[in-house]
This record gives structure tokens, sequence and C-alpha cells, in this order.
């Protein structure tokens, strides 16, 4: 029921691969949204380019897939011309901390009202598997063969630092808590961040040994700690696992309402 209300017919077959972890992410984008209630001309999702972008063509709202890395500004845009539509994106981990990063980090800065849903597969899946700053040191990828050098990202804890409101992870594996998860991030009035761990069995699975996409969820899903229970454990004993749940909630103004009131005031009708 949800696809024939949310999917677009005439665009499948979808390009992903078969055990692709974002379909799933898609399904819990579309349960979140469906749960809230929010009305499908107000709602406006938004992306980049990559695997994961390729979703907003996909679903059947007002959706604008753009430039790579630029998801963020054009939604933006978007909110500051129609601040009353929900507006959402939909990103991967190289459009939106590698040649976006700049918008990303600026975005949370700012608070303003966006919802942004980050497909983290730990690689360029689409460019046929580059390393990304989110491909963890020592994993391989086409353009690291001997192990990756660099250090990735934590993501949740860079748009935390740079002034996220809500902050949250989840992963494929575990659907439901990542439905009710991105719920809340759109729940947020401001910028709100939901890492969403995905599998790709295509590239980063085939090239780092880690099994076809069932046993790449299993890694999810035995390598999970809920945020309840890391409070409980040392760093000894979370060494190697990564936090899900909802990571950090602040209160801060929201950008497009304050612009407005500068306007406003100007205008002398404030
Ligand atoms: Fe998914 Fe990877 Fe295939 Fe892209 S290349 S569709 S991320 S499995
Ligand atoms: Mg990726």
């Amino acid at each position: 029921m949800l696809a024939e209300k949310y999917l677009r017919d005439a665009m499948m077959p979808h390009i992903w691969c078969p055990g692709c972890g974002h379909g799933i992410i898609v399904h819990a984008v579309l349960r979140a949204i469906d749960q809230l209630g929010l009305d499908q001309d107000k709602t406006v999702i938004v992306s980049g380019i990559g695997c994961s972008s390729r979703a907003a063509g996909y679903m059947n709202f007002d959706t604008l897939h753009t430039t790579h890395g630029r998801a963020l500004a054009f939604a933006t845009g978007v909110k500051m011309a129609k601040p009353e539509l929900n507006v959402i994106v939909l990103t991967g981990d190289g459009d939106s901390v590698a040649i976006g990063g700049n918008h990303f980090i600026h975005a949370c800065r700012r608070n303003i009202d966006i919802t942004t849903i980050i497909f983290n597969n730990s690689i360029y899946g689409m460019t046929s598997g580059q390393y990304s700053p989110m491909t963890p040191q020592g994993s391989y990828a086409t353009t690291m063969p001997f192990g990756n050098l660099d250090r990735n990202f934590d993501l949740c804890e860079l748009a935390k630092g740079a002034g996220a409101t809500y902050v949250a992870r989840g992963t494929a594996y575990h659907a439901a808590m990542l439905t009710n998860l991105i719920k809340k991030g759109i729940e947020n009035k401001g910028f709100s961040v939901v890492e969403a761990i995905s599998q790709c069995p295509t590239y980063f699975g085939r090239r780092n040994r880690m099994g076809g996409p069932v046993d790449m969820l299993n890694w999810q899903k035995e390598h999970a700690v809920t945020a309840a229970a890391a409070a409980k454990l040392s760093p000894e004993q979370l060494a190697g696992k990564f936090v899900i749940g909802e990571l950090h909630a602040s209160e801060a103004p929201e950008f497009s309402e304050e612009y407005r009131k500068v306007v406003a005031s100007l205008q002398g009708k404030e």
C-alpha cells in the first residue's frame, strides 16, 4: 500500500542492485512520512548524486534530484522560499560529507528546518567503489587497494559539533527503529541528521569480503549497540562497535523563522 501511494510506478524498475540496503531505508522514510500524516503535496524530497540520491526520482512527492553535493543548497532555497513545506534531503556519505561537506556543516550551524537522511554505505557505490570520508580506516576501496589510510568521520559527532539540533543513527537492519528516528527528525523544528547505515554488497561488501547482503545485515546487527546499552559500557567494550539511537537533541532558533522576523521588522510589521 505504501508503494502504491508513494512510489512512482513509471520509474520502476529501480536501478539498485539486489540486496542493496537503500530500498529498506526508503521504506523507513515512507513509513515515517505516512505515520506522521505529512501532506504529500507539501512535502519536498531533495537529493544529490549517487545511488541513494536516485531515491528522490522514485518517490511521488515534489522532488528535486540535484547536482553532486548540493542537495542541501537546493533544499535551503526551497525552505527559505516556502517555509510551510516539509523538506527532506536524501543523500549518501560521499555526496553529503565529501563534495557536500561544506554545505553540510553550515546547514547544521544554521539550524534550518530540514531533515537530512544520510544513506551511509561507507563507499561511493554509483561510481564503482571509490573510498569516501566514511570508509573506515583500513577498509578496501577501488581507490584504496592497500587499505584506507584516512580516518573516517563520525558523522553524528560532526553534525552535533556543527550545531544540528537532532542527531540520530540507525541501520537498514534495525528498520523499525530507523522509522522512529526519522519521525523524530522530521518533528524537530530545526536541522535534523539521521545517519542510516546501509549495505552495498556490490562494492563495499565484495571488496572487504563481508559476504552477501544477509551477512552484511547480520554485521549491522552484531556491531550496533543502542545508546542506552552503550552508556553502561567502557570504551574498551565499545571498541569496534557503533552506537545507534537518538544521540543528540537540543533547541536553537530556526533559521528561516529568524530570517522572516528580520524581514517583517524591516517592513515595519513587527
Ligand atoms: Fe546499492 Fe552498492 Fe549497488 Fe549502489 S552499487 S545500488 S549502493 S549495492
Ligand atoms: Mg555511499
